[in-house]
């Protein structure tokens, strides 16, 4: 048998962390298994689908990496198929038309609640044999009226449903348009899905949608059901709880594999491992290791997991990643260093990609003004002679390399008997305006030796100013 498995969004929204927590369960099981991971889009819901969410879904996937083999399927374009099947359930018996008017349904809604019994609709449709005239019916699926229905979960074990407890369902709307459990039934049907991986607000649908298979003359496939995620307070995930909008994770600079690191994580656990690659995923994933209890967002971890995946990624790639961040920080690659330099630089002190391209603008832009506190510390009169004879050493380079540089700070620090730090941080604070950076050497060399050169100067000339104040 070959696994199909299906990511199933309605556009009714943004792509939110659940649902790319979904999407990512279903095409581990599929690529695990060697097999087919289909994109379907369930907009049948026209008036809250919209086409911005259905890109933004597009856009969220693709920036994650999660591709598809089918697809994307749209509900929209598929109606005639389930007014075909919707003909033929009427025809054999297995829906029937219903006239019931809302003020009937209501009503009855109302009686029911009244004395205390489940509210469902009563079947009083079922047998009748005359249209009623100038009432547009729906069509309502023949439930069985006996018997249970078991669902054997891969996550929450064997859940078993009462049919008497299931009402006739509506699959047609008096308009013609299907119900959400009729077209993903056909759907699922018709795309030969395996497995059903999706959230357990969807378990209660379960029963219904295998009565409807069982209609078609199909196999259900296999369920499994997420448990949920969680915020801090044990609510369901909102934007209460931090930003739920995948694009939003994208924007503050995380890298999607340590997205879908994080997120695999929450109901999913291997041993004690905690960092994943794509690819080490792919290999130990099982639904048989999805826990059943909810889990909690825990931003803090997530921006852990990111650091850890900036350490790991090799300096040209991450490069690449941090290029639009630099841009989008307003900084001109062309106006300074390799950004796979930078990225090699700074990748053990960045939680994420825009906190790097912010720490990093120094090595692309002039700064105004130096940070007062760090230019109070370090940029005092006795630093004056040896930053001089620095600046010259540097001036005198031939040749702008990481050892060149190492070699004439040292030199320095050595013909005027100071350790390294002594002279190291003033370097540092005139170089950066600022009194934090990767070591100096690296420092000063992806500043670059015009602007080094000129931003020693500016700060000798503070230090001769203050001297002279100080006179
Ligand atoms: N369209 C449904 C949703 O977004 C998912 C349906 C399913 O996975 O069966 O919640």
């Amino acid at each position: 048998m070959i696994v199909r498995t299906r990511f199933a969004p309605s556009p009714t929204g943004v792509l939110h962390l659940g649902s790319v927590r979904t999407a990512l369960f279903c095409w581990l099981y599929a690529r695990h298994h060697g097999g087919n991971f289909i994109l379907r889009i369930e907009d049948t819901d026209r008036q809250r689908s919209t086409d911005e969410n259905v890109e933004a879904i597009l856009e969220g996937m693709a920036w994650l990496g999660l591709d598809w083999d089918e697809g994307p399927f749209y509900q929209s374009r598929r109606f005639d198929r389930y007014q075909e099947v919707v003909e033929q359930w009427l025809q054999d018996g297995k829906a029937y038309h219903c006239y019931c008017s809302k003020a009937e349904t209501d009503a009855l809604r109302e009686q029911q609640m009244a004395a205390g019994d489940r509210v469902r609709y009563d079947g009083r449709c079922r047998d009748l044999r005359k249209p009623r005239s100038g009432v547009d019916p729906v069509v309502r699926f023949r439930n069985p009226l006996e018997g249970e229905v078991v669902v054997n979960d891969k996550v929450r074990g064997t859940v078993v449903f009462e049919n008497a407890q299931l009402d006739d369902l509506i699959i047609a709307r008096s308009d013609g348009s299907p119900t959400y459990n009729f077209s993903v039934i056909v759907d699922d049907y018709d795309m030969g899905i395996t497995h059903v991986i999706r959230g357990d607000d969807h378990l209660n649908n379960t029963p219904r949608q295998m009565n409807m298979l069982a209609a078609l003359g199909a196999e259900p496939p296999e369920y499994a059901h997420l448990p949920m995620i969680l915020g801090a307070d044990r609510a369901k995930l909102s934007k209460r709880h931090g930003a739920v909008d995948i694009r939003d994770y994208e924007e503050q600079g995380y890298l999607p594999a340590a997205m879908l690191n994080y997120l695999v994580r929450l109901g999913w656990s291997h041993g004690d491992q905690e960092i994943f690659s794509v690819g080490e995923m792919i290999s130990v994933f099982d639904i048989a290791d999805v826990n059943q209890s909810a889990s909690s967002f825990n931003p803090e971890k997530l921006r852990w997991i990111n650091q850890q995946h900036i350490m790991a990624k090799p300096a040209k790639e991450l490069g690449q990643a941090l290029l639009p961040y630099l841009l989008k920080a307003g900084l001109d690659p062309a106006r300074g260093p390799n950004p796979s330099d930078v990225a090699a630089a700074f990748h053990e002190r960045a939680e994420t990609l825009t906190q790097m391209a912010a720490s990093a603008r120094y090595c692309y832009e002039n700064f105004t003004v130096i940070e007062a506190n760090a230019a109070k510390k370090n940029l005092r009169p006795v630093v004056l002679e040896p930053l001089q004879a620095v600046r010259e050493r540097l001036a005198a380079l031939p040749e702008w390399t990481k050892e060149g540089i190492a070699a004439a700070i040292e030199e320095t620090a050595a013909s005027f008997n100071l350790n390294l730090g002594k002279i190291g941080q003033p370097i540092r604070v005139a170089v950066t305006g600022g009194a934090v950076s990767p070591p100096i050497d690296v420092t000063v060399w992806l500043v670059g030796q015009e602007r080094t050169i000129r931003r020693l100067d500016h700060a000798l000339e503070l230090i001769a100013e203050r001297a002279a104040a100080n006179d």
